[in-house]
Parts: structure tokens; C-alpha cells; sequence
């Protein structure tokens, strides 16, 4: 690798939770068939425009939903090295998702999973609002150039582009189905691994 392409190590990571740290569970088409949302239309802002009756049981719903999907969660394979990797350099590690804190609590419990800061739904702005990115790095005491945001979905993406954080697009081997760019794109987490142990802590900038 040349000198121009070495990559500083990260200040903090951002991460997702539902397809980057856990398997994929949600199944999206049958919560929105189940609250009756029309094929793709985003969930959560459906929900935000109902009236309160109605918003009461979709919440419900999608509530029920996520709640099982976190209980029957499986981490995606290197999830556990990553925050390892994080911890043990002393980069602190925040989890930013669109799911409910309740469903988070329960894939931190049942996996033994440890990080610095969550930032759920009910905690702030919600991807792609930046502003959960904001959050995360003021919690974690670092500048948002600094960051990384991890993530396997478009809003991961353009929250970062939007925050001008750097994102690396977990692809899961897919095409990317939407224009925000990404940093950089990974197959999986043990590819961000490599990645992550290829940065360098000297004053050698990105790009
Ligand atoms: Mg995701």
C-alpha cells in the first residue's frame, strides 16, 4: 500500500445494529403488510404521520416485531472482534439504530455485547438525520472527522454523508441500491477488520 493511500485508525466507531453487528431478521415487507404501510414506504415516518390511535398500534406492531427479531438475533460473524479491536485501542464504539431501545437492550443482553453509547430511536434524531451521528461523537468526545459510521443500509449511508463522516458500506456481496457514496465498501465485517488493522495512527491523512 503506498504512503498516499494509508488510512488513519478511526477515533470512534459508529455502529448499526440490525444487518451490520446482528444477521438481518427484520423482515420489512410483512411489518408494513402487518401495519399497512404500501410497499416502500420508510416505516418509521409512516408511522410518524398517522393520527394517534392509529400510530398507537403500528407502534405496537412494529414494536412486537422487533422484539422478537432481537430475541431470536445472531451476530454477524466478527462482531464481537470488532468491538474487541475498538475497546482494546481504547476508540469508543456507539450503537446508532432506528430500532426501539427495548430491542437493543435485549441484542446487547442476549450476546454480551459491549459498547460505549446506544443511541435508538427514542434517544434523538433518527438515520438518515445526522444528528444521531452528532450525538454519538459528542458522547463519545470525538470530532466527527474523526469517526467512522458502520452500516449495512442507505440511511446509514446518507446520515454519514450528511454529517461528513466517513461510512463503510457493509454490502453483505449486494449491489447498492441507492446513490448516497459511500467511504468505502466492505463484503462483511471481517473484511472491515482487515481494514480496520491496515489504518496507521500517524499524522498520514486518508485522502
Ligand atoms: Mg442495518
Amino acid at each position: 500500500m503506498g504512503e498516499s493511500e494509508r488510512v488513519l485508525r478511526p477515533g470512534a466507531l459508529l455502529l448499526d445494529m440490525d444487518g451490520t453487528l446482528t444477521r438481518p431478521l427484520l423482515d420489512f415487507h410483512r411489518i408494513r403488510a402487518d401495519i399497512g404501510i404500501n410497499p416502500g414506504e420508510p416505516i418509521l415516518e409512516s408511522i410518524a404521520r398517522m393520527d394517534q390511535s392509529r400510530r398507537a398500534k403500528a407502534t405496537a406492531i412494529l414494536e412486537r416485531h422487533e422484539e422478537m427479531a432481537a430475541r431470536e438475533s445472531t451476530l454477524n460473524t466478527g462482531a464481537l472482534e470488532i468491538l474487541d479491536w475498538a475497546r482494546a485501542r481504547q476508540i469508543g464504539t456507539a450503537l446508532i439504530t432506528r430500532n426501539s431501545r427495548q430491542s437493543v437492550d435485549t441484542v446487547l443482553r442476549l450476546h454480551r455485547l459491549r459498547v460505549d453509547c446506544v443511541i435508538a430511536r427514542e434517544d434523538g434524531p433518527i438515520k438518515p438525520d445526522p444528528g444521531a451521528l452528532f450525538l454519538a461523537c459528542e458522547w463519545l468526545g470525538v470530532e466527527p472527522k474523526d469517526a467512522w459510521m458502520i452500516g449495512d443500509g442507505r440511511h446509514d449511508i446518507e446520515a454519514a454523508v450528511a454529517a461528513g463522516i466517513r461510512s463503510v458500506w457493509i454490502s453483505h456481496r449486494t449491489e447498492r441500491s441507492f446513490t448516497a457514496m459511500p467511504w468505502r465498501n466492505t463484503d462483511d465485517l471481517l473484511a472491515l477488520m482487515e481494514l480496520l488493522e491496515s489504518t496507521c495512527e500517524g499524522p498520514t491523512a486518508a485522502d
